[in-house]
């Protein structure tokens, strides 16, 4: 190991700060700065959204449990609006939908434009008060002990050190949390690489049907969720090693340019290419409780309800514990969004997807006001006010 003399700047202290602007992190720091908390985000890109902008996965999973009863309530419902108000989307009128569009889609869900959405998210995020800091990593977090005193950044500022009260973990792979030192599961993932595609057949189709949801196209390589299409040999990574993440990312891009020198060349644009990993699970935290999305069970320290994306989720009805979002052995750092503590499998599964995201990110964020402002403990929260949390 070699060491280095680094200084760092001290920057002012927040009540809360967010590493990471994904939907999750989103719907933490705005829950935070509503809850009146001094709040800022930390974003490692220059765009917000995480893995449903930057990462291309324009497909929001329904709020609903596909038996028409709404389940997941709160920013969640905001940010679908959001992502369907300034561009194309295909919600059922009976969800409050335009219903251009939804002969495919009989869920509260929607397709949505990645570019559009992040343009929208930088107003919600910037109008609820939050700091935003863009093209900023959070290095780590500064331990005293089991407390978090704040978290050092590295950005064209150069390292700087920001205090907080409370630390939100919503960067996806977990990096804080693992920083501190908290117990965390790593994942395993088969490979997929998706880009966005129009084409000339779909161009056609778009001036009779004016369907920009059919128009922008995934052109997927690789796996489904289930492992279907992983190629043969190739390891399954967790992306918790940038050699590892830098050979996927290369495997994936030489799929792409294989099948792109197998096209037409005058017949298509590749819109965009992903400009992040699309690991569906890197690294997450091992929790006060796990969340294992198991059918009618209810906690008294339920978040909130969510449903089952998966066709044979119809009708199932979940509720996310509070204590799946921090470590009773670490009193002021919490998880949010797909780092919660849900183990690989069902809990997983359902609690990755967007909406849900957005609903551990907004318990997430109004659990660090109340902490920050009241002093309240994650366990008295947990055990006495999980009605000021619950989404
Ligand atoms: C292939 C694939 C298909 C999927 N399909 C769907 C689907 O159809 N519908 C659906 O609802 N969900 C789907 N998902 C799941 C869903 O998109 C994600 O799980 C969800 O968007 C994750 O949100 P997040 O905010 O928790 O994390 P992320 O989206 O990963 O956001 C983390 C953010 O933190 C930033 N960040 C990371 N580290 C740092 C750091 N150290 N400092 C500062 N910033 C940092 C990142 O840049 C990013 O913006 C899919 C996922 C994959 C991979």
């Amino acid at each position: 190991m070699k060491e280095y003399n680094l200084k760092i700047r001290e920057r002012e202290s927040y009540d809360v700060i967010v590493a990471g602007g994904g939907i999750a992190g989103v719907a933490a720091a705005v829950a935070a700065a509503r809850g009146g908390a001094e709040t800022l985000l930390i974003e490692k890109s220059v765009n917000l959204g995480g893995l449903a902008t930057n990462g291309l996965i324009s497909w929001y999973e329904p709020l609903c449990d596909g038996q028409g009863n709404q389940m997941v309530k709160g920013i969640a419902e905001e940010l679908i609006k959001l992502c369907s108000q300034n561009s194309f989307d295909n919600i059922p009128k009976c969800w409050g939908g335009s219903g251009h569009n939804a002969s495919r889609n009989e869920r509260y869900s929607t397709y949505f434009s990645p570019t559009v959405f992040s343009a929208a998210l930088d107003e919600f995020v910037v109008n609820s008060g939050v700091k935003l800091r863009f093209d900023t990593l959070t290095t780590y977090p500064i331990m005293n002990g089991n407390i978090c005193e704040g978290v050092i950044t590295e950005s064209v500022s150069g390292a700087e050190f920001f205090g907080a009260k409370i630390v939100i973990d919503a960067t996806g792979d977990a990096s804080v949390i693992h920083r501190a030192g908290m117990p965390t599961v790593e994942g395993k993932n088969y490979m997929t690489y998706v880009a966005h595609y129009c084409d000339v057949t779909g161009a056609e189709r778009l001036c009779s049907d004016a369907d920009f949801s059919a128009f922008r196209k995934w052109m997927g390589i690789g796996s489904d969720m289930f492992g279907n299409g992983h190629p043969e040999g190739m390891k399954r990574i967790s992306g918790t090693n940038t050699d590892d993440i830098t050979e996927y990312m290369l495997t994936g891009k030489a799929c792409l340019l294989k099948k792109i020198k197998s096209m037409d060349k005058d017949s298509f644009d590749i819109m965009t290419l992903s400009f992040m990993p699309q690991l569906r699970t890197i690294r997450r935290l091992q929790g006060a409780a796990d969340f294992n999305a198991v059918d009618g069970e209810t906690y008294d320290d339920a978040i909130g309800n969510c449903g089952d994306f998966r066709p044979d989720g119809v009708g199932k009805h979940y509720q996310i514990p509070f204590g799946a979002l921090y470590n009773g052995n670490f009193p002021n750092i919490l998880a949010a969004g797909r780092v919660i503590s849900a183990p690989q499998g069902d809990g997983w599964e359902v609690a990755r997807v967007i909406p849900n995201c957005a609903l551990t990110g907004e318990a997430a964020g109004k659990a660090a006001a109340l902490c920050a402002l009241s002093g309240y403990s994650f366990e008295s929260i947990r055990s006495e006010h999980m009605d000021k949390i619950f989404v």
